[in-house]
């Protein structure tokens, strides 16, 4: 199976399954530390973005992350709206027709340079970028070992899962959930998990 248009518009039907299935599990993460709006947030977003994909017609890869970047812009809202925007947005422009390891670590890495150019969050802050900087870090050592495109992406899915389960002890320093200090300790954060649930819908979509 290769990482093709196909793969991508998979990636996106799954994504707007799994963030309905974890929507309240991610409204009960956002309101232990937020406001309880992820996600709420995140489901009207793929919602639509399911929309916006239906019959529609691509030519590319990019062409498919640029609608999901708009679509995400427009209808997300809160933080991680545009956070998300820019990382698709970025991802678009960094991947080529099909996927080769190379550029599956090349989307990783544009995807986390968008959400810190537009967040200024760096890793250690209890935020999204804790789930896809590691995610970056294991797309690149997997490409780098000559590790298939679908290994590649693998890899980037389970670190950031596992980045997404070690903000629990971290002390948020950007976002809402900054402004509890050291109350922000001891819980998950919902955009680095809504972003691990994302990732590995990616590695879903390859599985068929
Ligand atoms: P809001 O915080 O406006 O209610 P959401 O609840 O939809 O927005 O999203 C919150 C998530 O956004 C956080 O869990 C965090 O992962 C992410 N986030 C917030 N601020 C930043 C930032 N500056 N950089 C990266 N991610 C951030
Ligand atoms: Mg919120």
């Amino acid at each position: 199976m290769s990482l093709d248009i196909a793969w991508v518009l998979r990636w996106m039907h799954l994504s707007q399954e799994a963030i309905a299935e974890n929507r309240v599990e991610l409204i009960d993460l956002d309101r232990q530390i937020g406001d309880g709006d992820h996600g709420e947030n995140m489901d009207r977003g793929f919602t639509a973005v399911g929309k916006a994909l239906e019959g529609a017609e691509f030519d590319t890869i990019a062409a498919v992350l640029k609608q999901v970047a708009k679509t995400l812009m427009s209808t997300v809202g809160g933080a991680a709206g545009p956070l998300y925007g820019t990382a698709f947005l970025r991802a678009a422009k960094a991947c080529g027709e099909e996927l080769e390891a190379q550029d599956v670590a090349d989307m990783m890495a544009a995807s986390v340079g968008g959400i810190q150019a537009r967040g200024k969050a760096t890793t250690g802050e209890k935020t999204m970028v804790d789930a896809w900087a590691p995610a970056r870090d294991a797309a690149q050592k997997a490409a780098d070992s000559g590790a298939s495109a679908e290994e590649t992406l693998r890899a980037a899915a389970a670190a950031a899962r596992e980045g997404a389960e070690a903000t629990k002890p971290m002390k948020a320093t950007k976002g809402r959930a900054s402004y509890l200090g050291e109350r922000s300790i001891g819980h998950l954060d919902p955009g680095a998990v809504s972003s691990a649930i994302l990732l590995e819908q990616a590695v879903e979509a390859i599985d068929g």
